[in-house]
């Protein structure tokens, strides 16, 4: 068809809206997001109608729809909840640690006003934002002293710059992690203007290694990092805690851990065996370690945050260092931490409170009886649905090369392709982010809520709704 008879025929943006606003699934969209999605839907047809590439006009319906998709992606956040059908509990792109009911609506309660963030209630005179945990991660921990920044990585930068500028700081070889998203030890002792001092071999280092290393002139610290994602196996050796601890004392050199994933309870004692793997901070300090840090976000299963605990003498010297202002958390992250760490003062509390530490500690049993649920929960349809174990991960760098076996519904579309029923549950109002795992798709109940079920059905109502197995985009 002749190009201007085409482009006289294009609608009208003001009509093409009106009609999109009368559709039921039109309602509700803000007037903003369908007047942008529409003006990028007709300018786009004009342009591929004078460039030649389109050479008659959609249907109506067509057109309809896709405005409607792009007005619903305007209209979303950016930043908005998905369900985690992975099966990975700390899944560091999908944000880590959810957190619990409990403590949102304290964060909630603060974000909303003001706040006792630096007032001392007590002397009606500055308070310091740090006094809200301190005590009570020394209690949790057994330690002195504590500090609070943005991040575990922020944490580790602190303790170099503030303790180790210019000094050498002593790493095993077997220790030099790194971290996705461009933590690397060794590039975050330069950052710190530490100098790294590696000691040992890949696999084995020795108490030995680390004494031959010291030069009282020199040394700033002994550093040991946890390697939280990645497991050296075979003919191996590293220093523990403990006797480097006892090196550091009679060198009179500090000691740091990076611990990573950090737990604060004892979970092998919760929940399954392998949890008992990962080392708790409170072990570390009673080891002898003079600072230990670790993340807020991984199995301690609060909001991203880095906590150092250890000797008062190195926390002061953290506390003052210009850096620490810089790296200092916000009064939401630390009214999130606070009603956090509250709830390990009861271990039922927090294993009931704790999204995390519920994700990783449920039984076998409830996992099966969960899957079952779930299944159940699914609409009629064309596909076929069973239940079936699986082997999910606990994510953010715990517990590497290690499974934590779970249940997942695993389902097979009869009218699409595996690829874009996945696709199709990405691109729900909710987005659901399941895995392809030998040819079916698995819904991992683990990292999913009961209450999220009913959405799941919803999206499944959905997608095979349509005719001739046509995707839900
Ligand atoms: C995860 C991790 C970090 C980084 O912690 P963030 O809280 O993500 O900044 C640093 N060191 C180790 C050993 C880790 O496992």
């Amino acid at each position: 068809m002749n190009k201007q008879v085409l482009l006289r025929a294009l609608p009208k943006v003001d009509a093409l809206i009106g009609r999109v606003t009368a559709l039921p699934e039109g309602a509700g969209i803000p007037y903003a997001a369908l007047l942008g999605a529409t003006r990028g839907a007709v300018d786009r047809l004009r342009k591929d109608i004078l460039s030649g590439e389109v050479t008659a006009l959609p249907t109506e319906e067509a057109l309809l729809g896709e405005v409607l998709r792009a007005a619903r992606r305007q209209a979303a956040f950016s930043l908005r909840p998905v369900i985690n059908a992975t099966g990975i509990v700390l899944h560091t792109n999908l944000g880590r640690s959810a957190l619990g009911e409990r403590v949102a609506e304290h964060i909630k309660q603060v974000a909303m006003g003001y706040s006792t963030l630096e007032y001392d209630l007590q002397s009606a005179t500055r308070g310091s934002r740090h006094s809200h945990i301190e005590g009570l991660l020394c209690r949790l921990t057994g330690a002195e002293a504590a500090l609070v920044v943005n991040n575990n990585a922020a944490a580790v930068l602190l303790m170099l710059t503030a303790l180790c500028a210019g000094r050498e700081v002593v790493v095993s070889r077997g220790e030099l992690v790194e971290i996705g998203g461009s933590f690397r030890v060794p590039e975050v002792m330069a950052q710190g203007g530490a100098i790294l001092r590696e000691v040992g071999t890949t696999n084995k280092t020795h108490l030995r290694d680390y004494e031959a290393a010291i030069d009282p002139e020199v040394t700033g610290a002994l550093l040991k990092v946890h390697t939280s994602n990645y497991k050296v196996v075979g003919f191996t050796g590293e220093v523990d805690i403990a006797a480097l601890s006892r090196l550091g004392r009679d060198r009179g050199i500090p000691v740091l851990y990076d611990l990573g994933s950090g737990a604060l309870a004892p979970l092998g004692e919760w929940g399954p065996a392998l949890l008992g793997s990962e080392p708790t901070a409170a072990e570390q300090i009673r080891r002898g370690a003079d600072l230990v840090c670790f993340s807020g976000d991984k199995l301690l299963g609060g909001p991203q945050a880095g906590i150092v605990v250890g000797k008062k003498a190195l926390i002061d010297k953290l506390k003052t260092h210009p850096l620490a202002r810089a790296l200092r958390i916000d009064k939401l992250t630390l009214s999130a931490l606070e009603a956090t760490l509250r709830l390990y003062l009861e271990p039922q509390e927090a294993l009931a409170h704790i999204p995390t530490l519920n994700m990783l500690c449920i039984s076998d049993q409830q996992l099966s009886a969960k899957a079952h649920r779930l299944l159940e929960a699914l609409p009629p349809g064309d596909y076929g649905a069973e239940v079936q174990p699986t082997q999910g991960q606990a994510g953010g760098g715990s517990f590497p090369g290690q499974d934590l076996p779970s249940y997942a519904v695993a389902v097979l579309p009869e009218a699409m392709s595996l690829e874009q029923l996945e696709r199709c549950l990405r691109e729900f109002e909710v987005p659901i982010i399941a895995r392809i795992y030998k040819e079916r798709l698995l819904l991992d109940v683990r990292t999913i809520d009961d209450g999220q079920f009913s959405t799941i059905s919803r999206a499944f109502a959905l997608i095979f709704s349509k005719k001739e197995g046509q995707p839900h985009a």
